[in-house]
Protein backbone atom coordinates (compact mmCIF):
# COMPACT_ATOMS: atom_id res chain seq x y z
CA UNK A 1 0.00 0.00 0.00
CA UNK A 2 1.59 3.52 -0.70
CA UNK A 3 0.42 7.05 0.46
CA UNK A 4 -1.25 9.87 -0.43
CA UNK A 5 0.84 13.19 0.73
CA UNK A 6 -1.48 16.66 0.75
CA UNK A 7 1.19 18.81 -0.30
CA UNK A 8 1.32 22.79 0.11
CA UNK A 9 2.85 25.07 -2.59
CA UNK A 10 3.85 29.24 -2.08
CA UNK A 11 0.86 31.88 -2.39
CA UNK A 12 3.38 33.84 -3.88
CA UNK A 13 6.98 33.70 -2.47
CA UNK A 14 9.25 30.63 -3.59
CA UNK A 15 11.28 31.03 -0.31
CA UNK A 16 8.29 29.63 1.72
CA UNK A 17 8.62 25.68 -0.45
CA UNK A 18 9.25 23.53 2.71
CA UNK A 19 12.06 21.19 2.34
CA UNK A 20 10.04 18.58 3.13
CA UNK A 21 7.72 19.21 0.43
CA UNK A 22 10.23 19.03 -2.16
CA UNK A 23 11.84 16.10 -0.90
CA UNK A 24 8.48 14.24 -1.53
CA UNK A 25 7.57 15.82 -4.53
CA UNK A 26 10.93 14.54 -6.09
CA UNK A 27 10.12 10.98 -4.15
CA UNK A 28 6.70 10.61 -5.44
CA UNK A 29 5.33 8.22 -7.88
CA UNK A 30 3.27 10.71 -9.26
CA UNK A 31 2.24 14.41 -8.67
CA UNK A 32 -1.57 15.30 -9.35
CA UNK A 33 -1.17 19.21 -9.59
CA UNK A 34 -4.32 21.18 -10.39
CA UNK A 35 -2.76 22.83 -13.62
CA UNK A 36 0.26 21.25 -14.77
CA UNK A 37 1.49 23.88 -16.73
CA UNK A 38 1.55 26.40 -13.25
CA UNK A 39 3.21 23.26 -11.45
CA UNK A 40 5.28 22.93 -13.95
CA UNK A 41 7.10 26.03 -13.17
CA UNK A 42 7.13 25.27 -9.66
CA UNK A 43 8.97 22.00 -10.14
CA UNK A 44 11.25 23.25 -12.74
CA UNK A 45 12.33 25.66 -10.34
CA UNK A 46 12.87 23.41 -7.53
CA UNK A 47 14.69 21.12 -10.29
CA UNK A 48 11.58 18.07 -9.62
CA UNK A 49 11.07 16.23 -12.84
CA UNK A 50 8.85 13.93 -11.47
CA UNK A 51 5.47 12.70 -13.75
CA UNK A 52 2.27 14.87 -13.51
CA UNK A 53 -1.07 14.10 -14.00
CA UNK A 54 -3.73 16.83 -13.58
CA UNK A 55 -6.68 16.81 -11.29
CA UNK A 56 -9.08 19.51 -11.19
CA UNK A 57 -12.50 19.93 -10.15
CA UNK A 58 -13.78 19.44 -13.17
CA UNK A 59 -11.99 15.66 -13.73
CA UNK A 60 -11.34 14.88 -9.60
CA UNK A 61 -14.38 12.15 -9.97
CA UNK A 62 -12.81 10.83 -12.89
CA UNK A 63 -8.84 11.13 -11.46
CA UNK A 64 -10.22 9.43 -8.31
CA UNK A 65 -10.47 5.74 -9.07
CA UNK A 66 -7.15 5.41 -11.06
CA UNK A 67 -5.12 7.47 -8.25
CA UNK A 68 -6.83 5.24 -5.73
CA UNK A 69 -5.87 2.35 -7.73
CA UNK A 70 -2.35 3.17 -8.09
CA UNK A 71 -1.78 4.08 -4.40
CA UNK A 72 -3.29 0.40 -3.36
CA UNK A 73 -0.88 -0.85 -6.05
CA UNK A 74 2.40 0.70 -3.84
CA UNK A 75 2.39 3.82 -4.87
CA UNK A 76 3.33 7.29 -3.35
CA UNK A 77 1.13 10.30 -4.73
CA UNK A 78 1.78 13.73 -3.57
CA UNK A 79 -1.10 16.10 -4.19
CA UNK A 80 -0.67 19.84 -4.81
CA UNK A 81 -2.92 22.46 -6.09
CA UNK A 82 -2.30 26.28 -7.80
CA UNK A 83 -0.81 27.64 -4.60
CA UNK A 84 -0.65 27.41 -1.48
CA UNK A 85 -2.82 24.07 0.85
CA UNK A 86 -4.90 21.44 -1.85
CA UNK A 87 -8.02 20.99 0.00
CA UNK A 88 -8.66 24.76 1.24
CA UNK A 89 -10.56 26.30 -1.61
CA UNK A 90 -8.86 24.21 -4.06
CA UNK A 91 -9.19 20.51 -5.06
CA UNK A 92 -7.91 18.18 -2.63
CA UNK A 93 -10.93 17.53 -0.21
CA UNK A 94 -12.91 14.45 -2.49
CA UNK A 95 -9.62 12.46 -2.96
CA UNK A 96 -8.40 12.63 0.66
CA UNK A 97 -11.92 11.87 1.71
CA UNK A 98 -11.69 9.02 -0.86
CA UNK A 99 -8.55 7.52 0.24
CA UNK A 100 -9.51 7.90 4.47
CA UNK A 101 -12.51 5.66 3.29
CA UNK A 102 -10.32 3.22 1.18
CA UNK A 103 -7.97 2.84 4.26
CA UNK A 104 -5.17 4.73 2.48
CA UNK A 105 -2.70 6.58 4.55
CA UNK A 106 -3.29 10.50 3.84
CA UNK A 107 -0.28 12.39 5.24
CA UNK A 108 -0.45 16.28 5.51
CA UNK A 109 2.31 18.46 5.20
CA UNK A 110 2.27 21.50 6.81
CA UNK A 111 2.97 24.67 4.61
CA UNK A 112 1.54 28.14 2.88
CA UNK A 113 -1.87 28.88 3.28
CA UNK A 114 -3.14 32.19 2.72
CA UNK A 115 -5.99 32.24 5.15
CA UNK A 116 -4.11 31.27 8.48
CA UNK A 117 -0.72 33.86 7.09
CA UNK A 118 -3.84 36.68 6.88
CA UNK A 119 -5.29 35.90 10.00
CA UNK A 120 -1.81 36.16 11.79
CA UNK A 121 -1.24 39.82 11.26
CA UNK A 122 -4.71 40.26 11.13
CA UNK A 123 -4.71 41.95 14.58
CA UNK A 124 -8.20 40.27 15.21
CA UNK A 125 -8.41 37.38 17.52
CA UNK A 126 -7.29 34.41 16.35
CA UNK A 127 -9.70 32.05 18.75
CA UNK A 128 -11.85 30.84 17.67
CA UNK A 129 -11.75 31.25 13.80
CA UNK A 130 -14.36 30.49 10.85
CA UNK A 131 -13.17 29.44 7.48
CA UNK A 132 -15.87 30.76 5.11
CA UNK A 133 -13.81 30.31 1.77
CA UNK A 134 -15.18 31.94 -0.84
CA UNK A 135 -18.76 33.43 -0.58
CA UNK A 136 -21.72 32.48 -3.28
CA UNK A 137 -21.08 34.46 -6.78
CA UNK A 138 -24.84 35.08 -6.87
CA UNK A 139 -25.83 37.59 -5.04
CA UNK A 140 -29.25 36.10 -3.67
CA UNK A 141 -27.17 32.97 -2.59
CA UNK A 142 -24.50 35.15 -1.24
CA UNK A 143 -26.86 37.29 1.02
CA UNK A 144 -28.23 34.20 2.10
CA UNK A 145 -25.03 32.73 3.21
CA UNK A 146 -23.69 35.85 4.98
CA UNK A 147 -27.19 36.17 6.99
CA UNK A 148 -26.83 32.01 7.97
CA UNK A 149 -23.09 33.01 9.43
CA UNK A 150 -24.08 36.53 11.00
CA UNK A 151 -24.09 35.40 14.70
CA UNK A 152 -21.16 33.23 14.25
CA UNK A 153 -19.59 34.23 17.36
CA UNK A 154 -15.80 33.75 15.98
CA UNK A 155 -13.09 35.49 13.52
CA UNK A 156 -14.36 34.95 9.85
CA UNK A 157 -11.64 34.07 7.21
CA UNK A 158 -12.89 34.61 3.72
CA UNK A 159 -11.45 34.25 0.23
CA UNK A 160 -12.73 37.03 -2.89
CA UNK A 161 -11.68 37.75 -6.27
CA UNK A 162 -10.60 41.34 -7.06
CA UNK A 163 -13.31 41.70 -9.28
CA UNK A 164 -16.03 41.16 -6.81
CA UNK A 165 -14.37 42.25 -4.16
CA UNK A 166 -16.59 46.08 -3.55
CA UNK A 167 -19.74 44.58 -4.17
CA UNK A 168 -18.85 41.73 -1.38
CA UNK A 169 -18.22 44.13 0.90
CA UNK A 170 -21.05 45.71 0.39
CA UNK A 171 -22.84 43.00 1.07
CA UNK A 172 -21.34 42.09 4.34
CA UNK A 173 -21.80 45.38 5.44
CA UNK A 174 -25.80 45.21 4.80
CA UNK A 175 -25.93 41.72 6.15
CA UNK A 176 -23.49 42.11 9.11
CA UNK A 177 -23.01 45.97 10.26
CA UNK A 178 -19.81 47.80 10.12
CA UNK A 179 -17.68 45.51 11.90
CA UNK A 180 -13.71 45.27 12.38
CA UNK A 181 -11.80 44.23 9.67
CA UNK A 182 -8.48 43.56 7.95
CA UNK A 183 -7.74 43.25 4.15
CA UNK A 184 -4.81 40.92 3.59
CA UNK A 185 -3.50 41.87 -0.03
CA UNK A 186 -0.85 40.29 -2.12
CA UNK A 187 0.38 37.82 0.57
CA UNK A 188 3.96 37.15 0.80
CA UNK A 189 4.86 39.04 -2.64
CA UNK A 190 5.78 42.17 -3.67
CA UNK A 191 3.33 44.20 -2.78
CA UNK A 192 1.69 42.81 0.20
CA UNK A 193 -0.55 45.47 2.29
CA UNK A 194 -2.95 45.29 5.46
CA UNK A 195 -5.37 47.32 5.50
CA UNK A 196 -6.79 47.81 9.09
CA UNK A 197 -10.34 49.26 9.74
CA UNK A 198 -13.89 48.77 9.20
CA UNK A 199 -16.29 47.10 6.30
CA UNK A 200 -16.70 50.00 5.14
CA UNK A 201 -13.60 51.85 5.37
CA UNK A 202 -11.92 49.23 3.46
CA UNK A 203 -14.72 49.19 0.74
CA UNK A 204 -13.97 52.66 0.74
CA UNK A 205 -10.55 52.11 0.27
CA UNK A 206 -10.82 50.00 -2.48
CA UNK A 207 -13.28 52.78 -4.63
CA UNK A 208 -10.44 55.63 -3.89
CA UNK A 209 -7.45 52.45 -5.01
CA UNK A 210 -8.88 49.93 -7.55
CA UNK A 211 -8.52 46.31 -6.26
CA UNK A 212 -5.56 44.74 -7.97
CA UNK A 213 -4.09 41.24 -6.85
CA UNK A 214 -5.44 38.45 -4.15
CA UNK A 215 -7.14 39.42 -1.44
CA UNK A 216 -8.20 37.50 2.21
CA UNK A 217 -10.76 39.34 4.29
CA UNK A 218 -10.51 38.80 7.95
CA UNK A 219 -13.41 40.15 9.77
CA UNK A 220 -14.58 40.38 13.61
CA UNK A 221 -17.48 37.68 14.44
CA UNK A 222 -21.00 38.51 15.60
CA UNK A 223 -20.67 38.78 19.29
CA UNK A 224 -23.61 37.40 20.93
CA UNK A 225 -25.16 40.14 23.31
CA UNK A 226 -26.87 39.07 27.06
CA UNK A 227 -30.77 37.45 26.18
CA UNK A 228 -32.30 39.72 28.97
CA UNK A 229 -30.37 42.78 29.63
CA UNK A 230 -29.47 44.10 32.70
CA UNK A 231 -27.32 46.08 33.74
CA UNK A 232 -26.32 49.40 31.88
CA UNK A 233 -26.85 50.02 28.45
CA UNK A 234 -24.13 51.97 28.08
CA UNK A 235 -21.76 49.33 29.50
CA UNK A 236 -22.84 46.72 27.55
CA UNK A 237 -21.71 49.04 23.67
CA UNK A 238 -18.49 49.61 25.60
CA UNK A 239 -18.15 45.84 26.20
CA UNK A 240 -18.53 45.37 22.59
CA UNK A 241 -16.31 47.85 21.25
CA UNK A 242 -13.70 46.69 23.46
CA UNK A 243 -14.65 43.20 21.92
CA UNK A 244 -13.42 44.65 18.24
CA UNK A 245 -17.16 45.34 17.31
CA UNK A 246 -17.56 48.92 15.50
CA UNK A 247 -19.77 51.62 17.17
CA UNK A 248 -22.45 51.68 14.64
CA UNK A 249 -23.01 48.02 15.18
CA UNK A 250 -22.29 47.86 18.89
CA UNK A 251 -24.77 50.70 19.25
CA UNK A 252 -27.30 48.68 16.48
CA UNK A 253 -26.53 45.74 18.71
CA UNK A 254 -27.57 47.18 22.58
CA UNK A 255 -30.38 49.14 20.98
CA UNK A 256 -32.17 46.24 20.18
CA UNK A 257 -31.48 43.62 23.20
CA UNK A 258 -32.61 46.90 25.23
CA UNK A 259 -35.10 48.17 23.17
CA UNK A 260 -34.06 51.44 23.61
CA UNK A 261 -33.70 54.36 20.30
CA UNK A 262 -30.38 53.91 19.14
CA UNK A 263 -30.33 57.83 19.18
CA UNK A 264 -30.73 57.78 22.90
CA UNK A 265 -28.01 55.63 23.29
CA UNK A 266 -25.45 57.60 20.65
CA UNK A 267 -25.85 61.28 22.90
CA UNK A 268 -25.21 59.34 26.08
CA UNK A 269 -22.28 57.78 24.51
CA UNK A 270 -21.24 61.72 23.07
CA UNK A 271 -21.82 62.96 25.78
CA UNK A 272 -19.39 60.72 28.39
CA UNK A 273 -16.65 61.32 25.57
CA UNK A 274 -16.37 57.91 24.08
CA UNK A 275 -14.43 58.71 20.51
CA UNK A 276 -15.56 57.94 16.83
CA UNK A 277 -13.54 55.71 15.29
N1 LIG B 1 -5.38 26.72 -1.39
C1 LIG B 1 -5.09 28.12 -1.21
C2 LIG B 1 -4.65 28.37 0.23
O1 LIG B 1 -4.24 27.42 0.91
O2 LIG B 1 -4.66 29.52 0.67
C3 LIG B 1 -6.26 28.98 -1.64
C4 LIG B 1 -6.62 28.84 -3.08
S1 LIG B 1 -8.01 29.80 -3.58
C5 LIG B 1 -8.35 29.11 -5.14
C6 LIG B 1 -7.32 31.33 -4.04
C7 LIG B 1 -7.70 32.46 -3.11
O3 LIG B 1 -6.87 32.44 -1.96
C8 LIG B 1 -7.52 33.85 -3.70
O4 LIG B 1 -8.65 34.26 -4.45
C9 LIG B 1 -7.32 34.70 -2.47
O5 LIG B 1 -8.55 35.00 -1.86
C10 LIG B 1 -6.53 33.76 -1.57
N2 LIG B 1 -5.08 33.93 -1.81
C11 LIG B 1 -4.24 33.06 -2.36
N3 LIG B 1 -2.98 33.55 -2.38
C12 LIG B 1 -3.05 34.78 -1.82
C13 LIG B 1 -2.10 35.81 -1.56
N4 LIG B 1 -0.81 35.67 -1.89
N5 LIG B 1 -2.52 36.94 -0.95
C14 LIG B 1 -3.81 37.10 -0.61
N6 LIG B 1 -4.76 36.17 -0.85
C15 LIG B 1 -4.39 35.03 -1.44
Amino acid sequence: MGKLYVVPTPVGNLEDMTFRAIRILKEADLVLAEDTRTSGILLKHFEIKNAMQSHHKFNEHKTVESVVNRIKGGETVALISDAGTPGISDPGEHIAQTCIAEGIPVVPVPGANAALTALVASGLSSTPFFFGGFLPKSRKNRREKLAEWKDIPATIILYEAPHRIIEVLSDIEDAWGDRTMTMARELTKLHEEFFRGTVSTCRAHLLEQAPRGEFVLVIAGGTKVEEAPTGDPLDAVRRLMADGVGKKEALQQIAKVYKLPKRELYNRLVKEGVEDE
